[in-house]
């Protein structure tokens, strides 16, 4: 089994950065990443909200990102981890094409977007529904497309699907969106998006693919359908935290809960990004917690053989 001083399980932003400052600090470090690095910038369009750029592709930016942490001594590793054991004092993680031994673990592994668990969805999915704008949209040019959810990630992609749909329904469960204002305002700027209030996917419909929806308005009760090109649900997220072996504190959505070092309640297991409890989901707060993590750890390796 090969050792190293800290595993870090999830190539994202947060990842990345926690394996450029384990490197810095001469630790022997891998990153497990089960795709390609960068996390879910890789299916951003544009990110306007990291310091120093004031607009860039998520691509672009994940790549600067990995090449930052190789060209400082990062290892990747393409792998899929499916549990992290403790042996003693060892963290154990058991990928899918090997096992990897290290004093400390650090685990960005982000999550998945959360479905609308509606009759028809999982049966369309890939037939006119689709999680990702960047991937699919272009395959609805000038068709009816919906998106359901009324966070940054539902209006944000609900923008970018105007550059193919002919027009694009924003479906949301309530009467005000919880997207930030200023995407907010080049949501209702854009002529192409119109808002359905109050109201929630009920069915997918369709033959070989989809064809429509049937939403239905919480406030009234009233079902009516909708002749659609596709559908693209945005309505959250959950965290990829399955992984352990052991007991780690979650919430009850499963966030991973951490101290200020970002260390779970166990010793040597560390919890960043998307996957840890707190207040808002940033590339900047993955970043952020990826550096206080990979200190911490270095700090707890050194103390090791007090
Ligand atoms: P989110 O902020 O949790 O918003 C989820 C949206 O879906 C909410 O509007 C929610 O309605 C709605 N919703 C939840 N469950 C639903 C259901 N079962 N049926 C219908 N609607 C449902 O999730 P997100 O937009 O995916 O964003 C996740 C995180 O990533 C957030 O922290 C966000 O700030 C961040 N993010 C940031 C950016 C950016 O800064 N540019 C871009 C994308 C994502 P309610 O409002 O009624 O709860």
């Amino acid at each position: 089994m090969q050792e190293y001083d800290v595993l870090i399980v999830g190539g994202g932003p947060g990842g990345l950065t926690a394996g450029m400052y384990s490197a810095r600090a001469e630790l022997n470090v891998l990153c497990i990443e089960k795709m390609i690095p960068g996390g879910q910038i890789v299916n951003t369009e544009l990110v306007e909200d990291y310091p120093g750029f004031e607009s860039i592709s998520g691509s672009e930016l994940a790549k600067k990102i990995e090449n930052h942490a190789i060209k400082f001594g990062l290892k990747i590793t393409t792998d899929s981890v499916n549990k992290i054991k403790l042996d003693g004092r060892y963290r154990i993680v058991e990928g899918d094409n090997d096992s990897y031994k290290a004093k400390a673990v650090i685990v960005g592994t982000g999550g998945q977007p959360r479905l609308l668990g509606v009759a028809g969805e999982k049966e369309f999915s890939g037939k006119g529904v689709s999680y990702c704008a960047i991937c699919d949209g272009a395959f609805f040019k000038d068709q009816v497309i919906a998106v359901a959810g009324g966070g940054d990630a539902a209006v944000e992609e609900g923008i970018y699907l105007t550059k193919f749909g002919s027009k694009v329904y924003i479906i949301h469960r309530r009467n005000q969106l919880r997207a930030q204002k200023i995407i907010q305002k080049r949501a209702f700027d854009n002529p192409k998006i119109e808002f359905i209030w109050d109201s929630v996917v009920e069915k997918v419909n369709g033959g070989d693919t989809i064809d429509s929806i049937d939403i239905k308005n919480v406030k009234t009760g009233e079902v009516t359908n909708l002749k659609i090109g596709a559908l693209f649900p945005f309505i959250g997220f959950v965290p990829n935290s399955d992984i352990f072996d052991f007991d780690v504190k979650k919430d009850e959505s499963g966030y991973i809960i951490t101290n200020d070092y970002m260390q779970t309640i166990v010793e040597g297991v560390y919890a960043i990004g998307d996957v840890r409890k707190q207040l808002c989901k940033q590339i900047t707060n993955a970043v952020g917690d990826g550096t206080t993590a990979a200190v911490a750890a270095d700090k707890y390796i050194e103390a090791w053989n007090d």
